[in-house]
């Protein structure tokens, strides 16, 4: 069990800007799409992370990542910064390197959809296409190649490093216990590198001993969860730490999706499609129950993926 150490700085400490409105997002109790599927007395919370100021979750670690690493004095302004991510990490980096003058460079997965690549332009980011094939895997074997090749840049390695975990111990999981009243009975959260799921566990673990975790990873190795990792056939992260679940499910890519379409609908909420597979296993979890509050966190906004028709239209 992690001590709820105060000896170590706030993660977002020294954020000024733009960076300092990351974090304290809204939480929305789900209401009509839910209603008749899961048991009076069960409620569902979701976290909004697209209202962070880059519009993901991600805003979280990249912000304590960079800051972390300024702290130790690997970084200053004018470096240039190195990451492999399949999309949200990189466009937080890229806002993070706007704000504070560094230059990013990401390797992104070539099929990562144009809006994304769009938006990491603006930001002024410098992107390094990989095999759509290898997916994230490929862009973290080249940015590691990279890494090497360029020993004068800062290789943030968010797959490896504990700030970004850290940023979900020092801030969403106590935004969950504060916005909650120590309410909350059940944490459901999807892994990709597993930093959310990791920090917010072990921060709700330490404070609340009886929560139960969830974990939520894709059914299978061919998905469609943007942002998801299938552990079992995947480079497995290095902060990801597998003993917290006291439960592990396999989201279905369809259903997730289908619960995208209905959380547009009928909450007013637009998410993407790992929202889709979080809400998907909070409601299997709630449905189980006879009292509690399941709480889980939609990492970005369905805007990131309105160009993928396949979300969007019932099959
Ligand atoms: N959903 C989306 C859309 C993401 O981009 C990510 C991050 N890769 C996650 C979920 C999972 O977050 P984490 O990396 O903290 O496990």
């Amino acid at each position: 069990m992690v001590a709820l150490a105060t000896d170590v700085p706030h993660p977002f400490e020294g954020a000024e800007g733009v960076l300092a409105s990351v974090g304290d997002t809204p939480l929305i109790a789900l209401d009509r799409s839910i209603r008749g599927l899961v048991p009076d007395g069960v409620s569902v919370l979701v976290k909004a992370e697209w209202f962070n100021p880059g519009g993901s979750v991600k805003d979280r670690p990249a912000l304590s990542m960079v800051l972390d690493a300024e702290r130790r004095g690997l970084i200053q302004p004018g470096h240039t910064l190195l990451d492999a991510s399949s999309g949200n990490t990189g466009i937080a980096l890229a806002m993070i390197a706007a704000v504070r003058g560094y230059t990013l460079v990401l390797c992104l997965p070539k099929n990562a959809n144009e809006e994304r690549k769009r938006i990491l332009k603006a930001y002024g980011a410098q992107i390094v296409t990989t095999s759509p094939l290898e997916g994230s895997d490929g862009a973290i074997r080249e940015a590691r190649r990279l890494a090497e090749a360029h020993p004068e840049w800062h290789y943030i390695n968010q797959y490896d490093n504990p700030a970004n975990w850290q940023a979900h111990f020092g801030t969403t999981g106590p935004e969950i216990v504060r916005q909650t009243g120590r309410g909350v009975t059940h944490f459901v959260a999807t892994v990709g590198t597993g930093g959310t799921f990791t920090g917010t566990s072990r921060y709700l673990k330490a404070a609340l001993p009886n929560i139960e975790v969830v974990e939520v990873q894709p059914d299978s190795p061919f998905h469609g969860l943007e942002g998801l990792k299938h552990m079992e056939t995947a480079i497995v992260p290095g902060i990801y730490d597998a003993t917290l679940a006291d439960r592990r499910m396999g989201a279905p890519t369809e259903e997730s999706f289908a619960w995208v379409r209905r959380i547009a609908k009928h909450e007013g909420l637009l998410i993407g499609p790992s929202g889709g597979a979080a809400i998907w296993a909070a409601v299997e979890v709630a449905k189980t129950l006879t009292s509690g509050v399941v709480v889980t966190i939609l990492a970005d906004s369905g805007t990131r993926y309105l160009s993928e028709s396949h979300i969007w239209e019932t099959p």
